[in-house]
C-alpha cells in the first residue's frame, strides 16, 4: 500500500523550461547592456562555464550554482565578476517571478493529503532556491518534507536520494510513489530503487513506457491510480 507520494520539482511542479527561456532571455539583455557581449557570444561563454563546471564537479548539486557559472563564465570573457550576483539575482528573480504551479497540481496534492498520503519533493537542486519556488508556487503548505540533492550527496537517478526520501516518509520504498517528468533520472531511478514509479509526460504523443512505470498525463490522474496500487 502507498503512504506517501513523492514529487519532483522541475517540469513537474511548474514549467521549468518556459520559465528558464524568459529568465534567460532577461538576463542576455542585461549582459548586452552590461557587458557589451552579444547573444551568441553568451550563449557560447554560458555553456563552456557549464561543461567546465561539469568536468570539475561530475555529478553533483553545486553544478546547478549560477553564481559559480557566472563567475566562471565573467572570468573566462576577461569580464568584472562583480556581475556574478548580479546575474544570478536577475535569473531567479525573473524565473520566480513568472512561475505556476502546473494544472491540477495544488488540487492534487490538497486531495491527496486529504486521502492521508504524506508529500514529499526529491529533487536535483540547491536547497535554497527549491524552497524558494516551493513558497513561491504557493506548494510549501502540503509538502511535509524535502529532499534535494544538495541535501543527499548525490543526484537521482542515484538510488540514495530516494532511499532518502522513503527514510524521511518513515516507509518502505515499496510503500513510496514517485513522481516526475524524465524517464532517466525520476521514473527509471524510483523504479530501480525500489519505489513506485509514476513518469509525467503530458504530451499528446505516443510513447514507450518502459517496465515498472505508469505513465500519467495529467495529475488528475494520480488518486484514482494510487489508491488502485
Ligand atoms: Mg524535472
Amino acid at each position: 500500500m502507498i503512504k506517501s507520494i513523492i514529487f519532483d520539482l522541475d517540469d513537474t511542479l511548474y514549467d521549468f523550461t518556459s520559465a528558464h527561456a524568459f529568465a534567460m532571455k532577461r538576463l542576455m539583455a542585461y549582459v548586452r547592456a552590461n557587458l557589451g557581449l552579444d547573444d551568441e557570444r553568451f550563449d557560447a561563454l554560458n555553456r563552456e562555464a557549464l561543461n567546465r563546471q561539469k568536468q570539475r564537479l561530475g555529478s553533483c548539486a553545486a553544478l546547478h550554482n549560477r553564481l559559480i557559472r557566472y563567475q566562471m563564465l565573467l572570468e573566462a570573457a576577461g569580464k568584472p565578476i562583480a556581475h556574478a550576483p548580479e546575474m544570478e539575482a536577475l535569473y531567479w528573480s525573473t524565473l520566480l517571478e513568472r512561475i505556476r504551479p502546473t494544472h491540477g497540481a495544488i488540487e492534487t496534492l490538497g486531495s491527496l493529503r486529504l486521502s492521508g498520503y504524506t508529500i514529499g519533493i526529491g529533487t536535483n537542486m540547491t536547497a535554497n532556491w527549491q524552497y524558494a519556488k516551493l513558497k513561491r508556487l504557493g506548494l510549501m503548505a502540503y509538502v511535509d518534507y524535502i529532499v534535494t540533492s544538495e541535501e543527499a550527496g548525490v543526484e537521482k537517478p542515484a538510488p540514495e536520494l530516494f532511499l532518502l526520501c522513503a527514510e524521511k516518509a518513515g516507509c518502505a520504498p515499496a510503500e513510496c510513489a514517485f513522481v516526475g517528468d524524465s524517464l532517466e533520472s525520476d521514473a527509471l531511478g524510483a523504479r530501480d530503487a525500489g519505489l513506485a514509479a509514476y513518469w509525467f509526460n503530458p504530451s499528446a504523443d505516443p510513447v514507450d513506457v518502459p517496465e515498472g512505470i505508469r505513465r500519467i498525463r495529467a495529475f488528475s490522474e494520480l488518486p484514482a491510480l494510487l489508491e488502485n496500487a
